[in-house]
């Protein structure tokens, strides 16, 4: 199966890590959609954004990443993705989560919408949550991979 796992990376955890990885090894191919669309003002460049995951995921067999912009079923549909996976860390992430897919299922019922939950030690962990920690100067080698650490503190001593 080829599944498309679409979001922000904005930078990459270890709770999106953890999602690629139980991912992978239940459905197959997992194609990281991350997305370009400029008016979100991200903090890292696209191009740094499909850097860091791809440096953290090159021991996984089967990962593709491309770059998107606009409707996610239409990306679904040019990466001949099966499923969209998103993740659910709490509660809170359950209202916005279903009504995207509710969303997504009214523009193209081709595609299911599955959740995968975290494990629980990395339910804490959010893109945000993590930059608010390094804008700071505290430690993030728990929370990110060993390339997002160090991006984080270049982006943060500038
Ligand atoms: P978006 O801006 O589209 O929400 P994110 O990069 O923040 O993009 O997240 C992409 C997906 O990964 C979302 O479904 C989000 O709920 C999920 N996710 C983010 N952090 C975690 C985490 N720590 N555990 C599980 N899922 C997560």
């Amino acid at each position: 199966m080829r599944v498309l796992y679409p979001g922000s990376f904005d930078p990459l955890t270890f709770g999106h890590l953890d999602l690629i990885q139980r991912a992978n090894a239940l459905f197959g191919t997992i194609v990281v959609a991350v997305l370009a669309n400029p008016s979100k003002q991200p903090s890292f460049s696209l191009e740094k954004r499909i850097e860091q995951i791809s440096e953290s995921t090159s021991h996984i067999g089967n990962i593709e990443i491309i770059s998107f912009d606009g409707l996610t079923v239409n990306c679904a549909r040019e990466s001949k993705a099966d499923l969209i996976l998103r993740g659910l860390r709490a509660l809170s992430d359950f209202e916005y989560e279903l009504q995207i897919a509710h969303t997504n299922r009214s523009l193209d019922g081709e595609f299911e919408t599955i959740f995968l939950a975290t494990e629980a030690r990395h339910s804490f962990l959010s893109s945000s949550v993590v930059k608010e920690v390094a804008r700071f100067g505290g430690e993030t080698s728990h929370m990110v991979p060993e390339i997002v650490a160090k991006d984080l503190k270049r982006l943060f001593n500038e």
